[in-house]
Order: C-alpha cells, then sequence, then structure tokens
C-alpha cells in the first residue's frame, strides 16, 4: 500500500470514530420510551407508501395495527389489496366515499368523514393497537370537514405505546407543533407531468 493510501485509510478511520462517538452519544441521549406521532407532508410522492412501509415493519414484530383511510380513490390500491387478502388481523377503514371533486357534496362529505373518524378515534383510544395509520387525515382538516381541536386531543391522548402516522398535503402548523416527527416530501419531479400513466404496484 502507497504511503497516501495508508494516510488516506487512516484519515479515514479517525473521521468513522468520530462519527461513532457521536452516534453513540445520540443513542444515549434518547432515553424516553414511547410510541410517536408521525406526520408524512409535502407535494411530492411517498408519504402513503412510506406509511404502508412502516406497517410492514410493525407487522414484522407481530403488532397489531390499524389503518383508516380517509380518502378512498376510485381505484383500487395493491396495499388495500394486500391488506385484505393476506393479513386479516390488520383493521382496515376506509371512508366510503370518493373525495369532494367527484362527489362535489360537502354535506355527504362531512357525514362521511365523520363516520370515518369515529373509527380512527375508537383506534386512538385502544392500547392493544401498536400501530395507527390515519391514511389522507390531513385534507379532513384542510376542508375543515372534522373539528381540528377534536382531532389533535384525540392524537395527543392516544394511548402512550402507540404510534400514529398521518398523512396528506398540508395539514397546518397546530398539527405539526403536536407531532413528534414530521417529515416534508418536496416535489422535485413527477413521471406523470411527463405525461407516463400511473402504474400499478407503484403508485397504486
Ligand atoms: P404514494 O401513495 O405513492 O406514497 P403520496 O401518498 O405521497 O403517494 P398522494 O397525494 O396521496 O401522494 O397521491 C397518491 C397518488 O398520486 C400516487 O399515485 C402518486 O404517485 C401520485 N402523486 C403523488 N404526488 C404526486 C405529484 N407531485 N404529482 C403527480 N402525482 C403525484
Ligand atoms: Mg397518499
Amino acid at each position: 500500500m502507497s504511503e497516501e493510501q495508508q494516510d488516506k485509510n487512516a484519515r479515514h478511520k479517525k473521521a468513522m470514530q468520530k462519527q461513532k462517538a457521536k452516534v453513540d452519544a445520540n443513542i444515549a441521549a434518547a432515553s424516553t420510551e414511547r410510541g410517536v406521532s408521525i406526520l408524512l407532508t409535502g407535494n411530492g410522492k411517498g408519504k402513503s407508501s412510506s406509511a404502508f412501509g412502516m406497517v410492514i415493519r410493525a407487522l414484522g414484530y407481530g403488532h397489531k395495527v390499524g389503518v383508516v383511510q380517509f380518502i378512498k380513490g376510485a381505484q383500487l390500491s395493491g396495499e388495500e389489496l394486500y391488506l385484505k387478502n393476506h393479513c386479516p388481523d390488520v383493521t382496515l377503514y376506509q371512508m366510503g366515499t370518493g373525495f369532494t371533486w367527484n362527489t362535489q357534496d360537502r354535506t355527504g362529505d362531512i357525514a362521511e368523514a365523520e363516520k370515518t373518524w369515529a373509527v380512527a378515534a375508537e383506534l386512538l383510544q385502544d392500547a392493544s393497537y401498536d400501530l395507527v395509520v390515519l391514511d389522507e387525515l390531513t385534507y379532513m382538516l384542510g376542508y375543515k370537514y372534522l373539528d381540528q381541536d377534536m382531532v389533535l386531543n384525540a392524537l395527543k391522548q392516544r394511548p402512550s405505546e402507540q404510534s400514529v402516522v398521518v398523512t396528506g398535503r398540508g395539514g397546518g402548523s397546530a398539527l405539526q407543533e403536536i407531532m413528534d416527527t414530521v417529515s416534508e416530501v418536496k416535489d422535485i419531479k413527477h413521471a406523470f407531468k411527463a405525461g407516463i400513466k400511473a402504474r400499478k404496484g407503484v403508485d397504486y
């Protein structure tokens, strides 16, 4: 090995030692053990699919999972099919209607949103659920179909060991404030905008 390479390796080792010490200190500092609340928002693709990734993680450990979808697209989705066919233990509830630009019926949408929220509220009080996913919940707040304080209180008062994932664009600063983790998926480009059709198993 050349002297230059030896030097490079030694510097790398030193940098990694420093990095490891930092990571170890951060791990040691995180001493609170409880369920977490996560908001996945932003205009880019990847919010719901990330939430379903966590569903798979939780199921891997035999955790109990509940999923409530606040917007049921006309399109069947792979996650819906998989949960229905292979995960009988996962509670899955979907809002009965399509969404506002399809139904164009505010009163009907509100009634459906409230019915769907009742299911979510029940899961958020049930300590047997380790993970609750509230997919596209933010739109219910954005359109004021659900009372914000009611939703935020239910999220805050959930059992301490329960984790909850909320997805959807927007959601507002009050929601961001109460969540432990907030990630914004940024839209840099999306295939659909280049005229590529939504893809089975990727987009739905
Ligand atoms: P995914 O379910 O793929 O994780 P998402 O939950 O982040 O997406 P939604 O706003 O719920 O995004 O929209 C779901 C559908 O819309 C998916 O088919 C997704 O590919 C598509 N989509 C998401 N973001 C964009 C975008 N910025 N432009 C065009 N289509 C999008
Ligand atoms: Mg989504």
